[in-house]
C-alpha cells in the first residue's frame, strides 16, 4: 500500500493529540501522566485562568482521562478516540448532536438525517530511526479501527430485517410543535425523539455489530515510509480510518512520523553531523581513519596539519531528499585531542620536537575573538 499522500497538516479534522494536549512524550508513565496533568490543571482551572481557559480545561482532562486509562490509552493508540461522539463504539449518535445538526449554524434543516455518517479520521505515529529516515522503511503497523460489519453489510438491521417507518414522526425525523413565547405561539420543528431524527426505527438490531452498523476490527497495515521523512510528517491514507455508523463512509488514516535520536549523528535537514577525536600526533601528521556512517565503514582521508574544528564532509552520504533525488551530507567535525599524562620518553621527545621548531618559549599569539574555531563554537552555543 503506498502513502496518498505527504503533508505536514495542522491538527484539523483530526483525533486530538493527547499525548501533545498534556505536553508529555508518547512513552511516559502514569507518574509522568498524571503530574503533567495536576500542573495543567491548576494552571488551567476556571477558578483561575477565567472562562477564557475553560475549553482547554475541558481538552486537558478529556485528554487525561483517556491517558489514565490503560485501556482507553490502548484503544487510542491504536488509531481511535475513545470520547470521540460514536468513536470507541457503543457510543451512538447522540440526541444533543442530532440537536446541533438541527439548529447548528442558524439553519433549520427539514426531513430525516441520514443514519450513516463518515467514520472519523484516525491518527497514528511510526517510530524511526535515522537509518530509516534516510533510507526509507516499509513499516507494519497494527491497527485498531470500526470496519464495516460483516453481517448486516453496514445496514444495522438482523439478516432478513430492515428497518421501519417511524410511526411517530411518520419518517419525517421530525415533530411539530407549538410552543408559547412572548410572540404569542409560535410552530418549530424538533427532532423526534423515538427514532432520534433518523426517521425510521430498527426494530431487529443486528446481533454482531449491535445495531451500529461496524464493528471494531485489528488488521495490519504495511506502510511504506519514504526517505527523507522527519518527525512532524504526515502520511495520509484515504479511506483507512475508522468506517462511519451504518456503513458510512471510512475517515482518514494518518501516520504521524517521530524519529528516534541518534546515539552520534545529529541531523539538520538532509545533512548529518558528527564528531570524531583523533590523536594530535595524527592531526599533524595526517591519516586514514575508518570512521562508522549509515552506508557502513568509510575511509575518511585526514590531511596533514588538520586543525581543530576543521570540517570534513562525506558527500551524499546524509538522509535522501524527500522531493528529488539524491542524499544530503555527512559532516565530521575533527576534534583534535592534546595528549595528557605523558611519560618521562614521551615529554623528551615533544621537547625535542619543540627545539626543533624554535617553540621551547612560544609567545602567546593574540588572534581576534571573532575569528577562528572558538568563535565558531560560541556561536554554535549561543544559537548565533
Ligand atoms: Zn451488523
Ligand atoms: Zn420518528
Amino acid at each position: 500500500m503506498c502513502p496518498a499522500a505527504l503533508a505536514r497538516t495542522h491538527r484539523e479534522n483530526l483525533v486530538n493529540d493527547y499525548y501533545a494536549i498534556l505536553g508529555v512524550e508518547r512513552n511516559a508513565s502514569q507518574e509522568e501522566i498524571k503530574k503533567a496533568y495536576r500542573k495543567l490543571a491548576r494552571k488551567l482551572h476556571p477558578d483561575v485562568a477565567g472562562p477564557d481557559a475553560e475549553e482547554q480545561f475541558k481538552e486537558v482532562q478529556r485528554a487525561y482521562d483517556v491517558l489514565s486509562s490503560p485501556d482507553k490509552r490502548q484503544q487510542y493508540d491504536m488509531g481511535s478516540d475513545p470520547t470521540a461522539p460514536g468513536g470507541g463504539m457503543g457510543g451512538g449518535f447522540g440526541f444533543q448532536d442530532i440537536f446541533e445538526t438541527f439548529f447548528g449554524g442558524g439553519q433549520q434543516q427539514r426531513g430525516p438525517i441520514p443514519r450513516a455518517r463518515r467514520g472519523q479520521d484516525a491518527l497514528l505515529r511510526i517510530d524511526i530511526d535515522l537509518s530509516e529516515a534516510a533510507f526509507g522503511v516499509t513499516k507494519n503497523i497494527e491497527v485498531d479501527t470500526a470496519v464495516a460489519c460483516g453481517t448486516c453489510q453496514g445496514s444495522c438491521c438482523a439478516p432478513g430485517t430492515s428497518p421501519v417507518t417511524c410511526g411517530v414522526c411518520h419518517g419525517s425525523g421530525t415533530v411539530q410543535r407549538i410552543a408559547r413565547s412572548f410572540l404569542g405561539q409560535v410552530m418549530t420543528n424538533t427532532p423526534c425523539a423515538a427514532c432520534q431524527g433518523f426517521g425510521t426505527t430498527i426494530p431487529n438490531p443486528c446481533a454482531e455489530c449491535s445495531g451500529e452498523g461496524r464493528v471494531r476490527s485489528r488488521r495490519t497495515i504495511s506502510i511504506d515510509v519514504p526517505a527523507g521523512v522527519e518527525t512532524g510528517v504526515r502520511i495520509k491514507m484515504s479511506g483507512q480510518g475508522e468506517v462511519g455508523p451504518a456503513g458510512g463512509p471510512a475517515g482518514d488514516l494518518y501516520f504521524e512520523i517521530r524519529e528516534r535520536k541518534h546515539p552520534v549523528f545529529t541531523r539538520h535537514g538532509d545533512d548529518i553531523d558528527c564528531r570524531i577525536e583523533v590523536p594530535m600526533t595524527a592531526a599533524a601528521l595526517g591519516t586514514v581513519l575508518e570512521v562508522e556512517t549509515l552506508d557502513g565503514m568509510q575511509e575518511v582521508d585526514l590531511a596533514p596539519g588538520t586543525q581543530p574544528g576543521q570540517i570534513i564532509t562525506l558527500k551524499e552520504l546524509g538522509v535522501g531528499h524527500l522531493h528529488g533525488n539524491g542524499r544530503g551530507h555527512l559532516n565530521i567535525t575533527i576534534e583534535v585531542v592534546i595528549p595528557t599524562n605523558l611519560d618521562d620518553e614521551q615529554s623528551d621527545l615533544l621537547r625535542s620536537l619543540a627545539t626543533l621548531r624554535g617553540e621551547e618559549r612560544p609567545a602567546g599569539r593574540i588572534a581576534s575573538n571573532n575569528s577562528g574555531v572558538f568563535s565558531r563554537i560560541k556561536e554554535k552555543l549561543s544559537g548565533r
